[in-house]
């Protein structure tokens, strides 16, 4: 199993290449982490139990995999991987009960589609949407929103295999231990086969993007987060410049962007404009600067459109992220010691530093347990190196009692996570209770959640 720096020439997405014995090489989206793994693909349940059985028995370990959207080692694993993407499918929908269940390898996407054609729609979504279900839960994954909690918090019950093979269900009435753990578990607990989570009427979002002076909205940033449904912002490193991405529930019709302004918007500022400068600035580090500068002056839009379109985008640019979860009140705090550490940084940074609130949970491992949330994420184009800025951002929001996203780079140990989390010994009686050969683990579990 591998973490690298730089990222590796190995196959993108999460594809598998044939290697030489039997087993097949998989890595993630960033290509910073692969591993050589016997690869499955199960079709059922009961095919995942009969795996997990076979292997519990033969002493092996197993993991499931979703997307490979996840840049930390939380997925890998070097013997029995599986792959799920053939375990895609809505089981069905429950207007009265206001919820969905879906099999575990369905993506946001595919599921946002799915739901839009019933009148529903997922009340909340982060940045991209081609995590599965299960892969986004897991983690954690989040978007933004004062009263909206991660993915996970809309998780209503689940399904998984646990260590031996066993089928058990995680419901706050049935089993609540199992339930809690679950909705955030690392595919720590079992693989899970079916998620029921909460859906809303379909929706439309009023979207306003621009460009903001940092400082000002640093100061505006507790009533933002309040007036506004969804907001977030970018700062542009090495500059007083930030991006801002705020969207309000509406009733107006659809007014897509302009095919220009999306063009410009989501292709050139997003994903073009970060791939060239990272080119300049390979040749030229000192250019990077100046090329940042230029950022802000992509101009305000305003649009309407569905729920799904406005927060999710499109990402053509492999980077590599770490993203730190700090009590709401450290907002300002944490920002302005990122803008320090990037002010003394060896080798100049130019992807924008993202910040967005989260609303709190009761979930043993998730970052925003028991408290309300920033989020800030720093990342760095994949090819180029992220460790000096990342181990300082790090230090610098450990301070701050902040607690690493379990999907992205982090430099954390179980030893210090533990006090961090007041759920902690309540996740691990349900793992020593699911799993107590460890047959789900991997190095980077080992690492974060202990032996
Ligand atoms: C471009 C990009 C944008 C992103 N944007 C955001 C964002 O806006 N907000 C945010 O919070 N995060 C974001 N992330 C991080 C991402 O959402 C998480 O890392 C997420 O966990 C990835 O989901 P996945 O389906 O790719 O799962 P993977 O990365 O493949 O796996 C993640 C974890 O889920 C486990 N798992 C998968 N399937 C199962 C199963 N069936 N049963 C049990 N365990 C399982 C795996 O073992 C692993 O531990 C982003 C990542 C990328 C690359």
């Amino acid at each position: 199993m591998n973490s690298t720096g730089p990222a590796d020439d190995g196959p993108r997405e999460g594809a598998v290449v044939a290697s030489g014995a039997r087993r097949v090489r998989w890595s993630n989206w960033a290509g910073n982490q692969w591993c050589l793994a016997s690869v499955l693909w199960p079709t059922s349940e009961s095919e995942v139990a009969r795996i997990v059985e076979r292997a519990a028995a033969a002493g092996r370990r197993v993991r499931a995999v979703g997307s490979g959207h996840s840049f930390s080692g939380v997925a890998l694993c070097d013997d029995v991987l599986l792959r799920l993407d053939r375990l895609d499918r809505v089981l069905g929908v429950d207007r009265d009960a206001g919820t969905v269940t879906v099999q575990p390898g369905i993506t946001l996407r595919a599921l946002s589609e799915h739901l839009w054609t019933r009148g529903l729609a997922l009340a909340n979504l982060g940045d991209v949407d081609l995590q599965t279900v299960a892969g986004a839960t897991a983690t954690g994954t989040h978007g933004s929103g004062w009263s909206l909690g991660c993915l996970s918090s809309e998780v209503v019950s689940f399904r998984l295999v646990d260590g031996s093979g066993r089928v058990r269900v995680g419901d706050p009435t049935g089993d609540p231990d199992l339930w809690s753990a679950g909705r955030v578990s690392l595919g720590a607990l079992g693989v899970l086969t079916a998620i029921t989570l909460r859906v809303v009427p379909a929706f439309h979002l009023r979207a306003v993007r621009e460009p903001r002076r940092v400082d000002e909205v640093l100061e505006a940033w507790p009533e933002l987060v309040r007036d506004l449904d969804h907001v977030e912002f970018l700062w542009v490193p090495n500059t007083g410049w930030a991006l801002t991405r705020s969207s309000t529930r509406t009733d107006e019709p659809v007014r897509p962007r302009r095919r220009r302004d999306r063009f410009h918007q989501d292709e050139v500022v997003d994903n073009w404009w970060f791939g060239a400068v990272q080119r300049v600035g390979s040749l030229r580090p000192s250019a990077l600067v100046p090329l940042a500068r230029r950022l802000p002056s992509a101009g305000r839009v305003e649009f309407v459109d569905r729920s799904h379109r406005v927060l999710t985008a499109p990402r053509r640019v492999r980077f590599v992220e770490m993203e730190y979860a700090v009590p709401f009140e450290a907002t300002e705090a944490a920002v302005r010691a990122v803008q320090q550490v990037v002010a003394g940084l060896s080798t100049p940074v130019v992807f924008p530093v993202e910040v967005r609130c989260v609303a709190p949970d009761d979930i043993p491992l998730s970052p925003a347990h028991g408290r309300a949330t920033t989020f800030v994420a720093v990342h760095v184009h994949r090819d180029h190196p992220h460790e000096e800025y990342f181990t300082r951002v790090e230090a610098e929001l450990r301070a701050l009692d902040g607690r690493p996203h379990w999907g992205k780079l982090h430099g954390r140990t179980a030893e210090d996570l533990e006090p961090a989390y007041p759920g902690w010994s309540s996740f691990r009686a349900v793992r020593d209770r699911l799993d107590p050969d460890r047959r789900f683990t991997n190095p980077a579990l080992r690492r974060v959640l202990g032996p």
